[in-house]
């Protein structure tokens, strides 16, 4: 069993889970079910966590995740504003020079 991934995100978890899987790597999700469920608990202690089962496959499943963060939609790209044309970062969510929303 290897850790290769812990989010505080439920989506990235099942996304690179569902990868994995399409790979033929055995995944194993822990605290799933406690995540948004319990404020009460500190979210180091309940933060998802996915695992695989075949410490064999470690490395391909590390290259499964890599290509999946750089390919992740919350790495982005820079987005061309309709307002005025001028091209924002992908952590920017309006146009830094006329402040329109991204597209
Ligand atoms: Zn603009």
């Amino acid at each position: 069993m290897k850790i290769i991934l812990n989010s505080p995100i439920p989506g990235e978890i099942a996304q690179l889970r569902d990868m994995l899987e399409s790979a033929g790597i055995a995944c194993l999700v822990r605290n799933e079910l406690s995540a948004g469920l319990s404020p009460e608990i500190p979210l180091s202690e309940s933060t998802p966590e996915l695992w695989i089962q075949d410490d064999q496959r470690l490395a391909e499943a590390l290259e499964i995740k890599h290509a999946w963060k750089t390919a992740a939609p919350i790495e982005g790209n820079d987005w061309v504003c309709s307002t005025c044309g001028e091209t924002s970062e992908p952590q920017f969510t309006s146009c830094w020079k006329c402040g329109a929303s991204k597209p």
